[in-house]
């Protein structure tokens, strides 16, 4: 690549503001940005010469000075039961992964915040591969657009080698309703980036997505949560996982400097001051760990009450871990005690096994060089704010 192009502009980098101001450097009218965006997220064209309600001069001048450039895809696999999953390539030598999980009433697309995680909790894939780099808001808003490319390519490939009359997949199904920060990486990490990549994804002009269908699930940075509420107003997903500090230190060790009940006012403020309909807890079900009847009433004491929803997530073991998956009937066993005392509690259905798409399996290719880790070792080197 030449010197020119590395510093190309990525538009998918920009929400509607700075997109605006750019294209006021090039001598454009605001409305421009607006036509802008809507080839590039309402028609997915990248190609400036594409947009043909553009002035030539203007397409010119963008071709010289920007681009729509979302990550390379170095591999593809699709699970049994439809689920997708993409490799991206960040650099040379690091890649990352993002997810498709088709649904008969949505498609939801999972996408990464970082290469590698800093925050080394003990029972997820990601945080063996150590941490490398954040993403760039291009290469978060870059998967949405890439997954949509994608969907629409290959369901034109699709209709055109169907039989007439055959039945396909549910529109819903098909393409991307709900976008969720589950990824590899810790979104809040990465604030900096992550926020406007949250304002493309709910801008009119932008992935139009409703602010319900767009989750962001930190592990429970707990000044961040704070300062997401300033900004934006998606849904919330807290990694919880534990009903006590001392075990959560241990499977989350952010907890060691965000205890259960300071990160619980954060989630109650975000809520207060955006308006939100609940909070979304995300417990992992590992076997003789955290998965007792005692637990569970621990844990519907501590949420009783509050706009809160729990998620219980069966694990997703991978290599070298020293976990296991509580059975089904114990899931189904703690389900029952959370409902029993108000707390509502569904459990995720597990996607994408066979092809190590699903929860906490996500490894991508990282080389862990910064050797930096939030949580139990080192604390705070890593947080872009
Ligand atoms: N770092 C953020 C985003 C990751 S979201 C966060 O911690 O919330 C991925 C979800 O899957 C998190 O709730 C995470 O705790 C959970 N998870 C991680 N490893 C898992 C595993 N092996 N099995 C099931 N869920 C896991």
């Amino acid at each position: 690549m030449t010197a020119a192009a590395t510093q190309r502009t990525n538009l998918l980098g920009l929400p509607r503001a700075a997109l605006e101001s750019f294209v006021a450097q090039l001598g454009g009218q605001p409305f421009r940005a607006r036509q802008l965006m809507n080839w590039m997220y309402k028609r997915g064209v990248g190609s400036f010469a594409d947009m043909t309600d553009l002035a030539r001069d203007f397409r010119t001048l963008l071709a010289a000075q920007a681009e729509v450039r979302a990550p390379q895809i170095l591999s593809q696999q699709r699970s049994g039961d439809g689920t997708r999953k993409w490799l991206l390539r960040a650099d040379a030598a690091q890649a990352f992964e993002m997810v498709f999980i088709p649904e008969p009433d949505r498609g939801t697309l999972c996408i990464s915040s970082q290469v590698g995680c800093a925050l080394d909790c003990s029972f997820c894939a990601t945080a063996q591969q150590g941490f490398n780099r954040n993403l760039s808001t291009a290469e978060m808003v870059g998967q949405v657009w890439l997954a949509v490319r994608e969907l629409e390519r290959e369901e034109q490939q699709r209709a055109l080698a169907a039989t007439p009359g055959a039945v396909s997949a549910p529109a819903d199904e098909r393409r991307v309703s709900n976008v969720v920060l589950m990824g590899m990486g810790e979104p809040l990490a990465n604030f900096r980036n992550v926020v406007p990549a949250l304002r493309i994804l709910l801008d009119d002009f932008g992935f139009d997505l409703s602010r319900r269908r767009v989750t962001l699930s930190t592990s429970g940075l707990v000044p961040q949560i704070y300062k997401l509420a300033q900004e934006t107003n998606v849904a919330l997903a807290v990694s919880l996982h534990a009903p006590d500090d001392a075990l959560r230190n241990e499977l989350v060790p952010i907890n060691r400097k965000h205890p259960i009940a300071e990160l619980l006012r954060a989630c109650w403020h975000y809520l207060d001051e955006q308006n939100g309909r609940s909070v979304t807890f995300e417990y992992v079900m590992l076997e003789g760990v955290n998965d007792s009847a005692a637990q569970a009433r621990a844990l519907a004491r501590l949420l009783q009450g509050h706009p809160a929803k729990v998620n219980l997530i069966p694990f997703n073991p991978f290599p070298g871990t020293h976990y296991t998956r509580s059975p089904a009937s114990v899931i189904e066993r703690f389900r029952d005690e959370l409902l029993q005392r108000g707390v509502l509690a569904t459990i995720r259905r597990t996607r994408g096994e066979d092809i190590d798409a699903a929860c906490g399996q996500l490894a991508g290719r990282v080389i862990d060089r910064t050797t930096v880790r939030l949580g139990s070792k080192v604390i705070g080197v890593a947080v872009q704010t």
